[in-house]
């Protein structure tokens, strides 16, 4: 990406340049480079996902400057198709190390792994899992409106109030106190891509720029699957021209996104549909329950349909110790029982099972998460996907 003539960028800030100007009521065709920037290779070893540089993540494509868009309004995205380049019918699904990334479950699978995809039409196959074959719910993992800068500082100031609490996390470096990942990744000057702007002033926004990682007031990395072809997604605007940015188009992902990289992780293209409603915010409230909102959507109408699922159960209890309502917890124990089922049922290993929870359809939800102590939560897997019946019997 930092070769293009115009590049995109890897951070969060209201003073990268946008790429073009479009207008609303138009649908253009943005391409999108996969989000690591292809560090990512079509091979058997994971030693690739190992030693991933990070720092390059997400690669975005924008901003897109959107003529009229003004703070306080809504800026209507509508994803019109969405797919592989023809030349690129392929995408990975990661288990990231421990001390590289990580993931959801890295207590339990501290190293990396790597599941290569191929993709057929809307059919995803992999030569690493064996006996699993569904069609894709594609969606882009990361998109939304830049920052202003109270926004952007909001960020800052409480993700590094989240960081300075845990010191012995701070860094993640293998010289630490502690192993463990940091809780937050905080501004990062190394390999910050910044679009166009001029050189002088890489080094103060890139000091204040947010990573990319986390899902934020904007939406930004939300990775929710059912974002998907036809959804229509309403942003909050917080500066002039709104500077729409997008990137991380994923063939399918499972909720959750477990494995950290959890998606089938894919460059590709995107048709996206714009449009503005004037002072929505307000008018609707996205800024009602907190000063700076969130987004609201309305999923799309095609998506595969699956009928059958084993559902596996989870609670908030862990290694003897009952934690109060953590629906993390119990997600957690949902998965991990899932695991096992699958290591029986398939021959896979945990880290195959792991693999799969991460990118197919797999559907997580709350059951109650009002009786005390224990919140109750299911993760699902369509039994359709499989080549044969795993059920007990
Ligand atoms: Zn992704």
């Amino acid at each position: 990406m930092a070769e293009q003539a115009v590049p995109g960028h890897n951070r969060w800030h209201p003073d990268i340049p946008p790429v073009v100007a479009i207008d609303p009521g138009g649908s253009y065709r943005i391409e999108c480079k996969e989000w690591t920037d292809e560090q990512i290779t079509n091979s058997d070893s994971a030693d690739d996902i190992t030693s991933v540089n990070l720092d390059k993540c997400h690669m975005l494509s924008g901003p897109f400057a959107v003529n009229g868009a003004q703070p306080g309004d809504i800026l209507v995205v509508d994803i019109l198709d969405m797919g592989p380049f023809p030349e690129h019918e392929w995408g990975y699904t990661g288990i990231f190390a421990k001390d590289n990334g990580g993931g959801f479950l890295c207590d339990h699978f501290p190293d990396s792994a790597k599941a290569v995809w191929d993709l057929e039409g809307i059919y995803c196959t992999s030569r690493h899992l064996p006996g699993v074959r569904f069609a894709g719910l594609s969606h882009p993992g990361l998109l939304g409106c830049a920052p202003s800068h109270d926004l952007l500082a909001e960020w800052n100031r409480r993700e590094t109030a989240l960081v300075e609490a845990n010191p012995d996390r701070i860094t993640g470096d293998p010289a630490s106190v502690s192993q463990d990942p940091p809780l937050a990744l905080l501004p990062l000057e190394k390999d910050a891509l910044l679009g166009t702007l001029p050189p002088d002033h890489h080094a103060r926004v890139a000091g204040e720029a947010a990573r990319t990682v986390p899902p934020r007031d904007h939406g930004g990395n939300v990775d929710i699957k059912n974002l998907s072809k036809g959804t229509r997604i309403y942003f909050p605007v917080y500066v002039e021209d709104a500077l729409f940015s997008i990137g991380d188009l994923h063939f399918s992902q499972g909720d959750g996104e477990i494995t950290f990289c959890g998606a089938i992780e894919m460059p590709g293209y995107i048709d996206l549909g714009f449009d503005l409603i004037k002072g929505g915010v307000a008018k609707y409230g996205l800024d009602a329950a907190n000063p700076h909102g969130n987004p609201v959507f309305v999923p799309g109408p095609v998506e595969p349909r699956y009928n059958r699922y084993l559902m596996f159960e989870g609670i908030c209890v862990e290694d003897g110790r009952n934690y109060y309502m953590d629906a993390t917890v119990a997600y957690r124990r949902a998965c991990l029982n899932a695991i096992e089922y699958l290591k029986c049922a398939l021959g896979y290993t945990g880290e195959q099972a792991y693999l799969l929870l991460g990118a197919a359809p797999i559907e997580g939800r709350i059951g109650g998460i009002v009786d005390i102590p224990n919140c109750a939560v299911t993760v699902g897997i369509p039994l359709e996907i499989l080549d044969r019946d795993i059920l007990p019997g």
